[in-house]
């Protein structure tokens, strides 16, 4: 199994088991580990090139044999010995079989995601705010998660700035709410992260905020999943947009709150130059 064999995955479970293969080469070196490593980040620079080239330089969204690809690269991380490079193929081999299921449920398309980051980008800004030049992956694998339906992976780059890949595979278990509100809560975390660098650390403005809309005790509530209401208070701003009503699930939330969920949103955007102090 070459390295070529090795990246025809259309599945993350198709990626296990060629992994598998590769690794069970009698004769494996430190060079075809180091082909396979080129191969997959040439794969996603072209990924990346290709967004810029649609108009999106930060962000890319990826299905079948594209988030494969993806996801090992973002998973490998950089090439090491012969040694270490053999462990961390395993560990993703593990992590893809222990992690992942196969599933039927609903998903988002590329094409709904990309229409969504590209009305974030308009509106907000928010790529240009939140990933600093960092590029994010959203993958949408062709399975389900054992855990999550939607999660954030971190990362940290040389500079000490964090940053995220979406993940959105196949709904598991919540399968009647809108994928694309479930995609903009995982961006409220992107959000939280490039502004704390820490995706269980929330923005230092938050607990002031709740305090302005909410009583006491609902406000120590929500200070309790405060990382999480966070994510939820981007998705339901964003979706005041009337362009977005389709994906709203939000609509028992008084007008008046969420417009100053709005005006919070716009203001935590609008951070740069303190971030991840
Ligand atoms: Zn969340």
């Amino acid at each position: 199994m070459n390295a070529y064999e090795v990246l025809s995955a259309n599945t993350f479970f198709e990626l296990a088991d060629n992994l598998e293969l590769f690794l069970t080469k009698p004769d494996l070196s430190q060079g075809d580990m180091k082909k396979l490593f080129l191969e997959v980040q040439h794969t996603c620079e072209r990924i990346a090139m290709n967004s810029f080239l649609e108009g999106h330089p930060s962000w890319s969204v990826c299905s079948g044999i594209q988030a494969s690809k993806v996801y090992l690269y973002r998973s490998w991380g950089k090439v090491r010995n012969l040694k270490q490079n053999i462990e961390r193929l395993s560990s993703i081999i593990n992590e893809i079989r222990n992690d992942f299921i196969p599933a039927e449920g609903p998903q988002i398309t590329e094409e709904s995601a990309t229409k969504l980051l590209s009305f974030l980008d308009q509106y907000y800004d928010f790529s240009s705010n939140t990933l600093s030049g960092n590029h994010m992956f959203v993958l949408l694998p062709d399975c389900g998660h054992r855990v999550f339906d939607a999660f954030c992976r971190p990362y940290t780059n040389a500079d000490h700035f964090s940053f995220c890949d979406i993940f959105m595979p196949r709904a598991v278990k919540d399968i009647k709410t809108p994928p694309e509100c479930i995609l903009l809560h995982e961006l409220g975390h992107v959000l939280n992260v490039s502004l704390t660098g820490d995706i269980e650390v929330s923005s230092a403005s938050f607990q002031k905020f709740n305090e302005l809309i909410l009583s006491p005790e609902d406000c120590q509530a929500v200070m309790q999943e405060a990382t999480e209401m966070y994510a939820h208070v981007f998705a339901i701003a964003v979706l005041t947009a009337i362009e977005l009503k389709e994906f709203d699930q939000y609509t028992y939330v008084p007008d008046e709150t969420r417009s100053l969920m709005k005006k919070y949103i716009q203001y935590e955007l609008s951070l740069c130059d303190s971030r991840q102090q």
